[in-house]
Order: C-alpha cells, then structure tokens, then sequence
C-alpha cells in the first residue's frame, strides 16, 4: 500500500502561513492536501444556493491549481469525516493525519471521533494552533479562570502579543518547492460542485487584501456604514482561514490600535464559546432565558424582511438579505431591535444571521447577539435601549446608507413603524426587570 500523510484542511483555507502545514511538510513526505465537503454541515445549510458554499469551492480550486503547478493535488471529499477517514485509511497507508485546531463544538466532536478512529489504527492526529492569536487556556486570569470581561482580557493580550506569538510558518515557501508534497500517489477524484446538490451563489466576495487607507482611518470611519471601504471587509477570510490572522495582526500593531481591538474580540468570543460551550444554545447568564420573550412571527417576518418601519433597521436587514454583510453599527441596531423593541429572543436573531452572513462565525455571532440583548458575558445592560432612529441620525446623518437599501424612505410608500419606541422600551425595561429583580444589571 503507498504511503502518505494527510494534511486535512477545514476553516484554515490557504497554503500561506498555514501552521498545521507547515508542521507536516517539514516534518513528513508524501504530504497530501485533502479537503472534506461535510455532508453533516451541509444537510443543514437551508439556500441550496449558498454564497459561502460557492466561496469555498472557488477557494478550493485556487489551492488546487497552486498544488498541481507544484506536482501534487488536492484531494476533495463530499461525506462525513469518519466515512472518509475509513475509506482512505483501507486504501491508503496513512502515517500521519495533521490539521489545524478548530473549537466550536460540533468541531470538537467531530476531531474527538475521527482522533478515537485514527487511534485505534495507530495513525496519530496531530493539531496545530492557526485561527487566532491565542487559543483555550491560554489567557487567564491571575486566578487561573477564563476572562469573561474583554476590557482586562485585552490589557493580558497585549502584555503577551509578542513577536514569538505573532511568528509566520512560511508553509508557502515549503509547498511551492514541493519536496515533500505527495507527488508519486494518484488517487481518482472526480469532484464536481454540482455533485453536493448545490448551485453557484450570484453574491460576491470582498477581496482577501485590506487597504492601507482602510485601517489607517479606521477608527475615525468604522461606525458610519455609508463610508464605502470603512471597515476591512475581511470578515469572510477570517472566517474561512483565506488570510492569516497572524499577519493581520502584525499589520494592525504598526498600522491601527483599534483594530488591533476588533481582531482581540475575535478571540475573546472564541475563548468564551470554548469554555464555555452552553453558550450556543443558552444565555450566558441563564436567568435571562427565563424572561417571557414575545413569541410573534409575524413580528419577526417584519424584522428579517426589513419592513419594520424604522429605516436603519430596514437598511441593514435588506442589505444582509442581498449581499451576505451587514455593517457592524448597523448588526448592532437590529440585534437590539429585535431583542428590545420586539422583546424577541436573541438565539431566533442569531440563527437568521447564521443563514445569512458571509462571515458567520458561531462565537462571533453568539457573543455579539448575546452582548446586544444583554444577555451575554460583558453585556451591555439591559437597560441601555438603543433608540434606532437617534442611531441613524449620529451614523447615517445624511440618510446615504438608508436611502441605498431603503429607497421608498420618506415617500409615503414606506411602511409605519411595526411598534411605537417609548412604548416599546417601557415594554422591554419592564418585563426584564420583572425577571431579574434583585440583579444588579
Ligand atoms: P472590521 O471592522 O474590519 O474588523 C476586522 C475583523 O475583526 C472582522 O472581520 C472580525 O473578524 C473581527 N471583529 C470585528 N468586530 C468584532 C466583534 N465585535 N466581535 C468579534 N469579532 C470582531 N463577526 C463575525 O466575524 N461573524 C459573525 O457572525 C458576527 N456576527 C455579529 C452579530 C452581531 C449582532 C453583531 C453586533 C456583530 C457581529 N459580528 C460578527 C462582529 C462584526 O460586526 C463583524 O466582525 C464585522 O462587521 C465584519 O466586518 P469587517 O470584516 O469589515 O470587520
């Protein structure tokens, strides 16, 4: 039987600075790409014209090209891991499977069987720290527990941001001589896009480089979603692992503070789904899942459509609908409409973001919703009611951004607010109130 090590790609798409590969191609020979459409995620993916799933295939025939151009290839899978790892584990003398760490919990699962399967043939697993800065337990409190305020969590990053931390693994550099990239071992792979039941997405996705001007103004620019190039737009590279966070993190220090800080965010919602893994499906502070949240779908059809009546809300929930991102300000404003004004519960909000944005991440979006609804670790308490019309007003002062996605604003075509404010914000101040007597926040 031939030989080979795999090295399995999964939210880490890129064969730059890529640390799981470059730990197998300076470590092993016969080093195989290997790519697995999982049919577990995608039976669940609802738009059978989904953008992301569009992106990673076009992303997976870039690589493919760079590994052919070097003499090997990429090998792409359509199944579940552990039936794909059965399948090359018969055909092929498997040595090694490496990869890079992924934390979310169905990503922890899935490494704890395929690393019990592999185990038990004597292959070993080994797994590398590539999607953040800092990963697990590796930034704690002097008492040893996780952070669960960023402000003090972010003051420890960068007292430990060093340039150790921050190091590039040159993998581009080692697969573009190819030396130990798998050459000799053909295996028949005939993948097709159309083969996953999927059809290409017409949405279209920002370019993976950042503008100097972008991240030099960023500070001044971010909260105004008019400002076109105001935000990085990387979000979706982050995501998928197309950029290095290690290098953005480099340019951030010389470049922007601030966005140093988002970057930090980042990891701060990674640390906190990882410790504490409940947060995908409950509040983090639980009395908070026992508010009586307003059970309306017609309320919520208003909210996902954008025909709420309150323009900024509109904007933002029409421009997600058609391009896959929402402006941060704005996912602000119509987190908080949802989970204030309609008294909707935040886990509903943040499933049709799931569906929707580019840039899903499970730790980012939970911890952001939970943050807007008050519900979260460092949250914004709930009495703190953003009032969505003062909002455009300080952010879209000239309506550019509503007019865009709102055309009809102003016209008596546009629909009437779906809830009046101040009868709304009594109605959210008091319910929670309701439910959290005696709690400070
Ligand atoms: P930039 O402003 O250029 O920031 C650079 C990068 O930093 C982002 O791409 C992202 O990776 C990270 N980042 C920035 N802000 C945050 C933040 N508050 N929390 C965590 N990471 C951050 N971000 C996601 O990546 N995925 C999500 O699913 C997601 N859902 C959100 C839901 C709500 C309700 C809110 C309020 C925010 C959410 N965010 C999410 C955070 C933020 O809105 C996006 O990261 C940002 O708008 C993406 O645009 P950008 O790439 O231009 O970001």
């Amino acid at each position: 039987m031939s030989k080979i090590t795999l090295f399995w790609m999964r939210r880490d798409l890129r064969l730059q600075d890529n640390h799981g590969l470059y730990q197998a191609l300076s470590q092993k020979k016969n080093v195989q790409c290997l790519f697995i459409f999982d049919k577990i995620i995608l039976d669940k993916v609802k738009d059978k014209s989904d953008a992301r799933v569009t992106f990673i295939n076009d992303t997976l025939m870039e690589i493919k090209k760079e590994l052919q151009a070097a003499g090997s290839d990429l090998w792409i899978k359509y199944g579940t891991p552990a039936h794909v790892f059965q399948k090359l584990t018969d055909e092929f003398q498997v040595e090694s499977v490496f990869a890079n760490h992924d934390y979310e919990p169905y990503a922890r699962k899935r490494d704890a069987e395929v690393g019990k399967f592999l185990a038990a043939k004597e292959i070993p697993f080994l797994t590398f720290k590539d999607q953040c800065l800092f990963e697990k337990s590796e930034i704690l409190t002097d008492q040893k527990k996780p952070y669960t305020v960023f402000t003090p969590y972010k003051r420890k990053v960068l007292s430990q941001l060093t340039d150790r931390v921050l190091q590039e693994f040159p993998s581009e550099k080692l697969s573009r001589e190819g030396e130990n990239l798998n050459k000799s071992v053909k295996h028949k792979t005939s993948f097709e896009f159309s083969d996953l039941g999927f059809s290409r997405s017409q949405i279209s996705i920002p370019p993976k480089t950042v503008l100097k001007n972008t991240l030099q103004k960023y500070t001044e620019q971010r909260n105004f979603p008019a400002i076109e190039n105001g935000t990085s737009r990387l979000g979706v590279h982050l995501r998928f692992g197309t950029v290095s966070v290690r290098q953005l993190a480099k340019t951030a220090k010389k470049l922007n503070d601030t966005w140093l800080s988002e970057l930090i965010w980042r990891d701060f919602f990674m640390q906190i789904l990882w410790h504490f893994p409940k947060v995908a499906t409950q509040s983090f502070r639980p009395k908070f899942d026992e508010v009586k949240w307003r059970d309306s779908a017609a309320d919520f059809k208003k909210w996902c459509e954008g025909n709420t009546g309150y323009p900024l809300v509109d904007a933002g929930m029409r421009e997600l609908n058609a391009t896959g991102h929402m402006h941060n300000r704005v996912r602000m404003v119509v987190a908080s409409f949802l989970t204030k004004h309609l008294l909707i519960y935040w886990f509903k909000g943040e499933r049709y973001f799931s569906e929707k944005l580019l840039d899903y991440d499970l730790s980012a979006n939970n911890g952001n919703w939970q943050w807007a609804a008050g519900t979260g670790c460092d949250a914004a308490p709930y009495f703190r009611i953003f009032n969505p019309m003062t909002q455009a007003e300080k952010f879209d002062p000239e309506d550019e951004y509503i007019l865009k996605w709102v055309p009809e604003y102003g016209t008596d075509r546009y629909v009437q607010p779906m809830v009046e404010h101040n009868f709304a914000r009594g109605r959210a101040l008091a319910t929670f109130a309701e439910t959290l007597k005696g709690d400070k926040k």
